[in-house]
């Protein structure tokens, strides 16, 4: 297991630990993030950020939470049924090696399958076998994505510094599978002109379709300016250089609720996304378009948190196959 650089403080959760979610497919579903900040510090992360995210790379652990969440879902005075399923990892992650925090979000997830409650999740740490052991006891109710940008390490170490390696991630999708377990992956953010080449999407398709993944989502990098700061701290001014001036001239915009972003002009977005595509068709792996960062596309729903497979379980449909049509909401 990959041990993490961040310091972990450990303090208590005074607010309701179900929270909404703003970003546009995720709302209605709640979500639980176990810790406010994240060692993986991507450079990419919105979340960052955000007004209470730690400075210096800290990660607050909230020790309470399990206790906080079965009293809010077991509270007499609850008066809103249980949530078919809660979306895990909106601002954190909960596979950051630290041995409290895994321990924290075991017991959360478990709380929940054990009720009935569907988990969803996204992340780019290593899952322990722990936890393949828990969610291979309640099959029907588990959806993991696997946050995947590139097979290239020197990527890895610039852009994920903290997360689990390529090949560690390609081996939660390996374990995943041999647990019976639902998986998909997310590219994203691709970045224009450093992690969308050619070559290196072939590689990564090519290694996807050996897991036998069929479906990706995927959408290209939404700038801040908060984002901008990070890149241009942390990236070799050679990359913060390059993806500025891909950007440069592009109107702000409102998108994932955030009224100051930037998308790369549509055009050009549309030209990429359609050879990206067709990379992954040659391998047999449809491409998704995350519609939610793409608002001035028309392309699909990319199903984030995979609500078309907690469907299915609901309706008594629940199998392989209904997970990977495209959703139709
Ligand atoms: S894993 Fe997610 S929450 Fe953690 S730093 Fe990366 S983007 Fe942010």
């Amino acid at each position: 297991m990959p041990t993490a650089k961040a310091n972990l403080v450990s303090g208590s959760r005074q607010s309701p630990v179900l929270q909404p979610v703003s970003i546009g497919c995720l709302k209605e579903v709640p979500a639980v993030n176990v810790a406010r900040g994240c060692s993986f510090g991507c450079v990419y992360c919105y979340a960052r950020s955000y007004r209470h995210a730690p400075a210096g790379g800290e990660v607050y652990l909230y020790a309470n939470l399990v206790e906080q969440l079965c009293g809010e879902l077991d509270s007499p005075r609850r008066r809103k049924p249980w949530p078919r399923y809660v979306s895990f990892n909106t601002s954190t992650d909960s596979f950051q090696p630290f041995e409290e925090l895994l321990e924290i979000s075991y017991g959360a997830m478990k709380a929940l399958l054990e009720r009935g409650i569907g988990v969803s999740l996204l992340t780019k740490g290593w899952i322990p076998s722990e936890f393949l052991d828990l969610f291979a006891s309640h099959p029907a109710n588990v959806f993991v994505k696997i946050g995947l940008n590139s097979l290239r390490e020197d990527l890895h170490q610039l852009y994920e510094p903290g997360a689990a390696s390529p090949e560690q991630r390609l081996d939660n999708l390996r374990r995943l599978e041999r647990a019976g377990i639902r998986r998909s992956v997310r590219i994203d953010p691709l970045v224009p002109g450093i992690s969308d080449g050619v070559e290196d999407l072939q590689a990564l398709f090519r290694a996807l379709a050996r897991l036998e993944i069929r479906d990706v989502s995927l959408s290209y990098l939404i700038l801040r300016p908060a984002i901008l700061g990070q890149m241009r701290r942390e990236l070799p001014l050679s990359h913060s250089r390059l993806i500025e001036s891909r950007y440069a001239g592009s109107p702000l915009d409102r998108v994932a609720a955030s009224s100051c972003t930037q998308l790369l002009p549509s055009g050009w977005r549309e030209g990429f996304y359609r050879r990206i595509e067709a990379l992954g068709a040659a391998e047999g792996i449809q491409v998704e378009i995350c519609r939610c960062k793409n608002p001035d596309l028309s392309v699909g729903l990319c199903d984030l948190e995979g609500r078309a497979a907690f469907r299915a379980a609901t309706s008594g449909g629940a199998g392989q196959l209904s997970l990977f049509r495209r959703a139709s909401v």
